[in-house]
């Protein structure tokens, strides 16, 4: 397109444009944000506003769409929640005194990743840029939080481990290198969603970059960060920081610092770990009936981020758990929590309040509400003092200058924005309070004008206005005889509106004046803002000691009001817990939940659990890793006494979970699952493993549920749990070292079944199949043949299961179809009694037997 067939303006759009070919711009236009060409369609098809022309190009018209630019916060909400970025291209330049085109400029860019807006913001979880690298076959993970400054790195070797902690992080936005393939990394079922960017190579480079990150934190190397020798983490870090300068078009003074995050320094869970045991999200994707929905009792937003970052980040630093569960602990024990986050409703998200000071977008409330959070500081502060809190006391400080400085400065309450002024309390600059006085001064002036003129024309009804097109006027009505030297100015229904010479002259007093204190007063806004530049990085450790003792508290009372116990870490092995609950399934049950006992350690690594489907056995495993969970967060937890061991990793492999988005089948998915514990579990590791071999046909799926049985615990040698409805497994306890059977409890009363929920030592009853059939509502007379044939089958079952193993390859897949359960039961009960005992195979019966099994056992 050549330009110079364009107008002045268009011309001035495409030169713009050119700078942002890959994102939206919104070009500003009076009261419009206007779009044009290929943004226009782009914008008019995703927002659902109407697509429109505007002049030509080459003949033809150019397309546009606009909105208003006072609605423009909801549209770009949208547009950033669709995972597109938006450039704002603003009026810079004075309409009244520019020939051609007003100039303009991109004033910023709004990204997924890169929001500090709070209307842009969910205020409950972390809005992360992350970028990867991968410049010798491993990867460098850097994420940031623009709204907190919190900036950490990582480096994986595998792309297992890349994708585990991807999915942790949920990026908001995703930097790749451009000509970087990550085809495997990012088509996963986790990422799909995700907005990527693909940026020049050069930002990737860990040379650039660690000059870029050593001027950013002000440092001569980055050694100080342990970051000397990691280059992949460095051309990460370098290329997040290299997209938000370009997108903020700001100093980032409240980036301060970079963590450099070990795998070493939290216990390990992979994506489908955290995926199954629900920490922060649920299995259908909500957040309700999740470990976070139940123990977060935060009660600022910041505190709550905090603990869905700690849920995912389980420490292994005993000595750093332990200084949370003593606060926690002290907090409880001293009935301190409640009045503590009294304190903490008036501080509110301080550290974005913080990160828009830093960018110095921060509007007037903004201000007040840092105010008033300081204000807190002291007296929390006071509270603390006797406690065991030294970590969080010492970032508390005493910020009487800014709250001072904030309270000279800011009216009690100011209007949302600075735009018309109103901000800056008088008394704080002697030259706004004046030229306000003479504003108001002159606006007295008038209204004594208006007394005068009144007596003089001897019009009761006289009064002085004002509008935007007239300026000043006198009004009468229409009828009124006014004094000769009254000039009309316009001729309303009702009204004559008139101007005299003097009313002129107010008239230019009052709007320069008016005028000139606006643009002091904004001003001296941004200097405001400056001013407290300084301050950032010692007020943001101020507000994440906050976070923390928000979170803290919040345990606190969780583990009062639940009953909670302070768990024993040790470096021994295993795990004893004593009255254990699932805190998830226990806080929303309506009936009491079942406490129970585990002990897993060196002389019972393997402990296989059986029972009828709907005894308990998957929530007796979850609660496992939830409690230990919990405790390496720092909480309390739910049982009575609780010693854990070291614990390195958690693995899970429960139920069958879909990726049907990645494409991948559920029975593909369970074993790569399988696999990835089975090639990485270690004796430090606790495992669950709920129903493997699930996926496939029954002599399948128990040779295979033996053999992962068998490999856990002579190879991995982990802690595991291990939930099965193959009772050919139980026999492993009498032939692998360390293994024992354990199974929850049912009873049968007045032709039901009753799940107790108790674990118990020992294997599980055989026929609980039937005892469920019957609550499925399988008839009574069914039930009571099957029984017989139960009987006769078990007497010929140990020949059956020899043969069972020498006939895998010709096992009939087990049907994939989620048939109603007790039509299923039906029907096998049917061919159960439809076999005659004399004339069938024992191998055809257990066949039967076994599709029974694996649906009600
Ligand atoms: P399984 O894995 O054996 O099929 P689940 O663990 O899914 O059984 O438990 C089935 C239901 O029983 C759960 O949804 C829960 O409501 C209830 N339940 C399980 N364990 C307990 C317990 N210890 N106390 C009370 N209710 C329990």
């Amino acid at each position: 397109m050549v330009a110079s067939t364009h107008t002045p303006m268009m011309q001035q759009y495409l030169r713009i444009k050119a700078d942002h070919p890959e994102t939206l711009l919104f070009y500003r236009m009076g009261d419009f944000y206007e779009l044009f060409f290929n943004d226009a369609k782009k914008a008019a098809q995703l927002l659902d506003i109407s697509l429109t022309k505007r002049g030509q190009s080459a003949g033809e018209p150019i397309p546009m769409a606009g909105v208003p630019y006072h609605a423009a916060e909801n549209y770009l909400g949208r547009l950033l929640r669709m995972g597109e970025s938006v450039a704002i291209c603003e009026q810079i330049g004075d309409p009244a005194t520019s020939k051609g085109p007003v100039e303009r400029k991109v004033v910023r860019v709004l990204t997924p990743g890169t929001l500090s807006d709070e209307a842009l913001l969910d205020t409950h979880s972390e809005n992360l840029l992350v970028a990867v690298s991968c410049p010798h076959q491993h990867y460098g993970i850097a994420a940031l939080d623009l709204s907190s400054g919190r900036f950490s790195v990582s480096e994986h070797e595998t792309v297992e481990q890349a994708y585990a902690e991807l999915e942790r992080l949920q990026p908001a936005e995703l930097l790749v290198p451009e000509q970087a393939s990550f085809g495997a990394l990012l088509q996963r079922g986790g990422l799909i969603k995700t907005p990527v960017r693909r940026r020049p190579e050069w930002e990737f480079d860990s040379t650039t970059a660690a000059q870029l990150l050593t001027r950013q934190f002000a440092t001569k190397d980055l050694t100080g960060f342990g970051l000397s020798n990691a280059n992949a983490a460095i051309a990460a870090a370098g290329a997040v920081i290299h997209y938000v300068k370009a997108t903020q078009q700001s100093s980032l003074p409240h980036i301060q610092s970079i963590q450099f995050e070990h795998r070493d320094d939290a216990i390990v869970m992979d994506a489908a770990t955290r995926k199954n045991l629900e920490l922060t999200q649920n299995l259908a994707g909500g957040v309700e009936h999740t470990l976070a929905a139940v123990v977060d009792k935060t009660v600022t937003a910041m505190g709550s981020r905090l603990l869905k970052r700690w849920l995912h980040q389980p420490l292994r630093s005993h000595s750093m758990i332990n200084q949370r569960l003593d606060a926690v602990n002290w907090l409880r024990a001293e009935n301190q929590a409640e009045s503590v986050q009294e304190a903490l409703k008036a501080v509110g998200d301080m550290q974005r309040i913080l990160a828009r000071i830093a960018l110095q977008s921060a509007r007037p409330r903004d201000l007040t509400r840092l105010r008033q959070a300081l204000q807190q500081v002291p007296g929390i502060k006071s509270v603390l003092a006797p406690s065991c809190m030294h970590f969080l006391r010492n970032d508390l400080a005493d910020f009487n200058q800014v709250v001072d400085l904030l309270q000279r400065a800011v009216i009690e309450n100011p209007p949302v924005v600075i735009r018309d002024g109103g901000v800056l309390a008088a008394g704080y600059h002697s030259e706004l309070d004046e030229l306000r006085e003479l504003s108001q001064g002159a606006t007295d002036q008038l209204e004594a004008l208006a007394e005068r003129e009144r007596k003089r024309s001897g019009i009761a009804n006289l009064k002085v206005g004002y509008n935007r097109v007239h300026g000043f006027y006198i009004e009468t009505s229409r009828q009124a005889d006014v004094p000769a030297d009254y000039q009309r100015r316009q001729t309303l229904k009702n009204a004559e509106r008139y101007i005299i010479p003097e009313l002129k002259s107010f008239e230019d007093k009052v709007l320069r004046s008016q005028s000139q204190a606006l643009a002091l007063e904004k001003k001296l806004y941004h200097e405001l803002l400056a001013q407290l530049l300084p301050e950032v990085a010692d007020l943001q450790r101020c507000a994440d000691a906050l976070a923390q003792l928000d979170v803290l508290s919040g345990f606190a009372l969780h583990s009062e009001a639940e009953q909670y116990c302070r768990p024993q870490l040790d470096d021994g092995v295993g795990i004893d817990i004593t009255d254990g609950r699932h805190p998830v399934v226990e806080y929303y049950a309506d009936t009491p939940f079942i406490a129970n006992d585990l002990h897993i350690g060196d002389s019972r690594r393997l402990n296989i659990i059986t029972g009828p489907n709907m005894g308990g056995k998957s929530t007796f495993m979850r609660q496992a890793a939830l409690i230990t969970l919990l405790a390496h967060v720092g909480c309390f937890v739910p049982a009575t006494q609780a010693r854990i061991g070291r614990i390195e990793r958690i693995f899970t492999r429960i139920g069958a979970s879909d990726e049907l988005a990645s494409g991948r089948s559920t029975f593909m998915v369970e074993m790569t699952e399988t696999a990835n514990i089975l090639n990485n579990a270690n004796p430090y590791s606790l495992v669950l493993m709920d129903e493997i071999g699930r996926g496939t046909s029954t002599y399948d799926g128990l040779s295979l549920a033996w053999a992962c049985a068998q490999s856990l615990a002579l190879d991995c040698k982990s802690l595991t749990l291990f939930a099965t409805h193959y009772f050919e497994i139980t026999d492993l306890a009498e032939r692998l070292p360390a293994t024992v059977n354990l199974h929850v409890d049912a009873t049968e009363h007045d032709d039901t079944v009753a799940f107790l929920h108790h674990v118990k030592p020992g294997a599980a009853n055989r026929s609980f199949g039937l005892q469920v059939a019957r609550l499925a509502g399988v008839p009574a007379a069914v039930i009571a043949k099957a029984k017989a044939k139960l009987t006769e089958l078990e007497s010929s079952a140990p020949a059956a299961q020899a043969d069972l193993f020498a006939h895998q390859d010709t096992a009939a897949p087990m049907s994939n179809e989620p048939d109603p359960r007790a039509q299923q039961a039906l029907n096998l009960l049917d061919a159960l009694q439809a076999l005659d005992t004399d004339d069938c195979t024992a191998r055809q019966a257990l066949d039967l037997l076994y599709q029974w099994k694996a649906l009600y056992n």
